[in-house]
C-alpha cells in the first residue's frame, strides 16, 4: 500500500467560537453554548474562558453555573454554524475532494494525490488553518499523519489552534508511548478490561499476539491489535455513510429503576423501526446496541452479535447495561449498527497479516 497522508481538521470550540465572532462583548467571558438550566438543558461546547473552571460539553448546564456562576450561556444558532461549516468546507476543497466530515466542524481529508506544496500534508494544514483564521475568523487545530486514527489523535495533541505532525518513521516511537484509553474505539469499558490485564499503553499492548486479543475482545481485538502498531486502513469517504440508525430521548423526569426504563422500549423501538424503514439496501442491518445516560452523566453503551433486534434482545441489553450503573436513568437511546455494503475493507482478516 502507498504511504497515505492524511489530514484531521478540527475547529477549537467551534460554536463558542462563532458566538465570539459574532458578538465581541462576548469574548473574554466564559462563555457556552447550550440549554437553559431550568430545562434540564446541557451544555453543547464552551470557550476556553469556561474550561478553566472544569466547564465541558455534555455537562448540564445547571452543574457549569455551579462550577462558573458567571458562566453566559447562549442558545445554539445552528444556521451561523452550518453556513461556517460550509465555508471551510468550501476551503478544503481547493485542496482535495476526499473529505469526510465528521461533524459540522471536524473532517478528515486525504491529500495524498494533492498537487499543492509538492505535496507536502504539513504545508497543506498550515495553508488551511491561515486561511479558516483570515476569512472566518476562528481558529482550527489539525493533525498529519499516514492514517486516520493517528491524524485524529495528533489534531488534538497541540489543540487550540494548533499543528501536530506524525510522520510515518515517528509513527513507531508515537504509538508505542500512547495510552491505549487513547485508540479508536476504546471506550471505559474496554479500557478497563485493559488496564486488568495489565495493558496501558501500546507498547505493552504489542506482547500480546491476534489470536489472543480475538480470544479477549472479539473481532475487536484484531482492530486493536493493528491500532497498537499504528495500523488503521480505514479509508477517508466522500460520501457520508451511515454507521447506524439509533433514536434516543432525554426524560424530563430520571427514570428510577430497571422497571420504569423497560417501560420505554416499545416506544423507542417503534421509531427506531420507522427509521430503519427508510434505510436503503446499500446497508444490512448489524449488531443492535442501547446506551444509558445516568443521572451523574456517566454513561454506558452494550452492543452485542447475535442478539434479535426485538423487545426481547433489547430487554436483554437494556438490563444488563442498566446494571453496569444501577441507578436513575436520564437518557435511554438505542439502534442497530450498520453493515455497508458498498465498501468491503473492513472484513476480518485475521490470519493475513
Ligand atoms: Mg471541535
Amino acid at each position: 500500500m502507498t504511504q497515505r497522508k492524511i489530514i484531521h481538521v478540527d475547529c477549537d470550540c467551534f460554536y463558542a467560537a462563532i458566538e465570539m465572532r459574532d458578538n465581541p462583548a462576548l469574548a473574554a467571558k466564559p462563555l457556552a453554548v447550550g440549554g437553559q438550566a431550568d430545562h434540564r438543558g446541557v451544555i453543547a461546547t464552551c470557550n476556553y474562558e469556561a474550561r478553566a473552571y472544569g466547564v465541558r460539553s455534555a455537562m448540564s448546564s445547571r452543574h457549569a453555573l455551579q462550577l462558573c456562576p458567571d458562566l453566559v450561556i447562549v442558545k445554539p444558532r445552528m444556521d451561523a454554524y452550518k453556513a461556517a461549516s460550509k465555508e471551510i468546507q468550501g476551503i478544503f476543497r481547493d485542496y482535495t475532494d476526499l473529505i469526510e466530515p465528521l461533524s459540522l466542524d471536524e473532517a478528515y481529508l486525504d491529500v495524498s494525490q494533492c498537487p499543492h506544496f509538492d505535496g507536502s500534508a504539513t504545508r497543506i494544514a498550515q495553508d488551511i488553518r491561515r486561511r479558516v483564521s483570515n476569512q472566518l475568523h476562528i481558529t482550527v487545530s489539525a493533525g498529519v499523519a499516514p492514517n486516520k486514527f493517528l491524524a485524529k489523535i495528533a489534531s488534538d495533541w497541540k489543540k487550540p489552534n494548533g499543528l501536530f505532525v506524525i510522520t510515518p518513521d515517528q509513527v513507531e516511537d508515537f504509538v508505542s508511548a500512547l495510552p491505549v484509553s487513547k485508540l479508536h474505539g476504546v471506550g471505559k469499558v474496554t479500557a478497563q478490561k485493559l488496564a486488568r490485564l495489565g495493558i496501558s499503553t501500546c507498547l505493552e499492548l504489542r506482547d500480546w499476539n491476534k489470536l489472543a486479543l480475538v480470544r479477549e475482545f472479539g473481532s475487536f481485538g484484531e482492530r486493536l491489535w493493528g491500532l497498537a502498531r499504528g495500523i488503521d486502513e480505514r479509508l477517508v469517504h466522500n460520501d457520508s455513510r451511515r454507521q447506524s440508525v439509533s433514536v434516543e430521548n432525554t426524560y424530563d423526569v430520571d427514570l428510577p429503576d430497571l422497571v420504569s426504563c423497560l417501560e420505554k422500549l416499545p416506544e423507542l423501538l417503534e421509531t427506531l423501526a420507522g427509521r430503519m424503514a427508510r434505510i436503503d439496501s446499500s446497508y444490512r442491518p448489524g449488531k443492535p446496541f442501547v446506551k444509558v445516560k445516568f443521572h451523574d452523566f456517566t454513561q454506558t453503551t452494550l452492543e452485542q452479535a447475535g442478539v434479535g433486534r426485538d423487545l426481547q434482545g433489547y430487554t436483554q441489553m437494556l438490563t444488563q447495561a442498566f446494571k453496569r450503573g444501577d441507578k436513575p436513568v436520564r437518557l435511554l437511546g438505542i439502534g442497530v449498527r450498520l453493515q455497508d455494503l458498498r465498501g468491503g475493507f473492513e472484513q476480518l482478516d485475521l490470519f493475513e497479516r
